[in-house]
């Protein structure tokens, strides 16, 4: 079943048209990649899905249900979590902080703690460092505390924007892994990156973008085999 159909969105900044006729679909329980490169309109279409822009013309859908006049912060609630490129993590506040702002909207204070604890240890190195300033993490750590304080939302579908940015390539390889870990726990996961190859090999099915428009799109073993592709995205 789709949890996500995204049907022929138009997005806008100002006059110039970021999105110009974007479909997709993200099955239940899949990865799905979003392939492209600078100014693709990757960005804007996972921004579009959270609310955070509306698009003029199209329509999205989650759980069968439009996302038509719902604002970002309902959308959050209906368990459809972003995580921004360049994390976003609330630098003055402790790691655990953090974690308690992920589950603000929640009143199951029992199975909040308990997701807590789920996160310390999928994410051991945050256990020592539940009272450090987020802002004083390394790169790779702040991922994690993006990570699990997207996480501790209860998230069906995650929409993660260039979570291996800027990291290095031993943390790359913790970061594909760790979305795997995540995906096979029940999260959906919509994923944009510039590491393309590493992202397409851990997906289902993949898109590529090309000024706002969908070029091709398919399994995302077939995209890894495509010359296009390779030539263009894969190096
Ligand atoms: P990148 O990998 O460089 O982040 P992207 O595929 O995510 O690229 P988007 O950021 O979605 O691309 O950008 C799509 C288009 O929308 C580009 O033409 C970009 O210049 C434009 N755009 C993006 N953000 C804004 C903004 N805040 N104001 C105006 N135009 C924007």
């Amino acid at each position: 079943m789709a949890l996500l159909e995204v049907d022929d969105i138009h997005v806008f900044y100002d006059n110039i048209q970021g999105l110009k006729g974007i479909s997709l679909t993200v099955e239940t329980n899949r990865i799905v990649t979003l392939v492209g490169g600078n100014g693709a309109g990757k960005s804007t279409t996972l921004r579009a899905i959270s609310g955070l822009l509306h698009p003029r013309q199209g329509e999205i859908r989650y759980d069968g249900r439009t996302l038509a006049g719902i604002g970002a912060h309902d959308i959050a609630a209906m368990r459809l979590v972003h995580i921004p490129e360049g994390r976003r993590i609330f630098g003055r506040l402790t790691v655990d902080e953090n974690l308690g702002m992920g589950a603000f909207t929640r009143r199951d204070r029992r199975a909040v703690a308990e997701d807590r604890e789920r996160m310390l240890t999928l994410f051991p190195r945050l256990r020592d460092r539940l009272r450090q300033v987020a802002g004083t993490l390394s790169g790779g750590e702040q991922q994690m505390v993006a990570t699990a304080r997207a996480l501790m939302a209860r998230p069906r579908l995650l929409l993660m924007d260039e979570p291996s940015m800027g990291l290095a390539p031993m943390v790359v390889e913790q970061v594909f892994e760790t979305i795997r870990t995540i995906n096979q726990q029940g999260v959906t996961i919509l994923l944009v990156e510039q590491n393309a190859l590493m992202a397409l090999m851990i997906s289902d099915y993949g898109y590529v973008l090309e000024s706002g428009r969908i070029v091709l799109n398919g399994p995302a073993a077939d995209l890894i085999d495509d010359d296009r592709v390779r030539r263009a995205y894969l190096g």
